[in-house]
């Protein structure tokens, strides 16, 4: 059986999960939370990062500070994870869909402007697969319109454009280290700022809205109930495993590299044969190699793609159902225009395992399979 997808633990993953248990600190914030802390500033080159115990919690207090009022709107892609247009509507917000791009998969900036209203807040790009958005274009129409620019940088982890970190380019930026990312606590997440304001009010929202963080710096002299907010904090447990992950990021990158380049470059005869079209990645970009995945030329051949590749023991998902399609998408969400890259995306893309232990040996058998499928086609 080759899974999908791997936990990475490291030999250093216990003895620091036993290490927090000795410092008889297990709650939020303690010694490995401030190692990770300062590990992802630096690494990020950012003003504030604050760890949360998910993805979703950072997207929830981006959607707290940017302030939303019932019925205001929040473009976004429909190609994306539920969270990111969960976060916004729990504030009351209508998550406004456009349409993504045919080579990067993300948010379409061309499509922007059209989706614009009096009552838009805020443009959520996704950098889907760690492959940067067009900032540059997104920033610039944020600024005309003077919209919050908020990043869902989950999947983006070491990945840049134009050589800045993804997460630190917009006005927020939100991370995941689910066990299915690149980096991983298992469950956990991290919000980045650059904005001295936001960051004072996301510390305090992090910490179910108290100045509890500035009452342990001393600088009140006790701690109350100031702004709305929540318990985002993970534990100095999850901390610790995250922190013995973050002291090997560079191999797991590396090797996630060098496992996403050997995918690219055997199923170059396909794409040129017009089988598959491999990912693309314009210049200004980077590859964190998040996700291989293969665009196939319907959904009945992708169908009969992943059942092969079942029949043999590996594990091949599809991904997102776009949100404008699902109930609650349809129930909570604004869809300006017909989302045909979307739909076609979602019907024909096909994800291939990819994770740090990916053995030589296992990857050749899932291209071998691959190829295989492919021939007949
Ligand atoms: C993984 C992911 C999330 C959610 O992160 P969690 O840590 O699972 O809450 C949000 N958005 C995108 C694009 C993701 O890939």
């Amino acid at each position: 059986m080759i899974k999908f997808n791997n936990p990475v633990f490291t030999e250093h993953s216990e003895k620091y999960v036993a290490d927090a248990f000795a410092q008889k600190h297990v709650s939020g914030d303690g010694k490995y939370t401030k190692l990770c802390h300062e590990y992802m500033k630096n690494k990020l080159g950012c003003h504030e990062a604050l760890l949360v115990h998910s993805g979703t919690a950072a997207l929830e207090i981006a959607a707290i500070l940017a302030d939303l009022h019932e019925g205001d709107e929040v473009i976004m892609p429909s190609y994306t994870f539920c969270s990111t247009a969960n976060a916004f509507v729990l504030q009351g917000a209508v998550p406004v869909f456009v349409d993504i791009r045919a080579d990067t998969l993300n948010l379409d900036e061309n499509k922007i402007e059209a989706a614009i209203t009096s009552k838009t807040k805020a443009i959520v790009p996704v950098h889907y697969a760690g492959v940067a958005c067009e900032m540059d274009a997104i920033k610039a129409i944020a600024a005309k319109h003077n919209l919050l620019v908020i990043e869902d940088a989950a999947q983006a982890y070491d990945a840049f454009y134009k050589g800045k970190s993804l997460g630190t380019l917009g006005d927020m930026g939100c991370f995941s280290f689910h066990e299915t990312k690149n980096i991983m606590a298992g469950e956990g997440g991290l919000f980045v700022t650059n904005n001295a304001k936001l960051a004072e009010r996301a510390e305090i929202v992090r910490e179910k809205g108290t100045n509890r963080s500035k009452f342990f710096r001393g600088q009140v002299d006790k701690y109350t109930w100031v702004d709305k907010g929540s318990s985002y904090l993970p534990s100095d447990i999850v901390a610790a495993y995250l922190y013995s992950i973050l002291e090997i990021a560079d191999n797991i990158q590396a090797k996630r590299r060098k496992i996403w380049q050997r995918y690219y470059e055997a199923f170059a005869g396909a794409e040129t044969a017009e089988k598959i079209r491999r990912p693309i990645i314009p210049a200004e970009c980077s590859n964190n190699a998040h996700m291989f995945y293969l665009l196939f030329n319907n959904l009945p051949t992708r169908t009969a793609f992943i059942s092969y590749l079942k029949k043999y023991d590996v594990a091949a998902p599809f991904h997102y159902i776009p949100l404008h399609s699902a109930p609650a998408g349809k129930k909570f969400c604004r869809t300006p225009y017909e989302m045909p890259i979307t739909d076609r995306v979602s019907e024909t893309l096909v994800r291939l395992p990819l994770y740090y232990d990916l053995s030589e040996q296992e990857q050749n058998r899932v291209i071998d399979i691959c190829m295989e499928f492919m021939e007949k086609l």
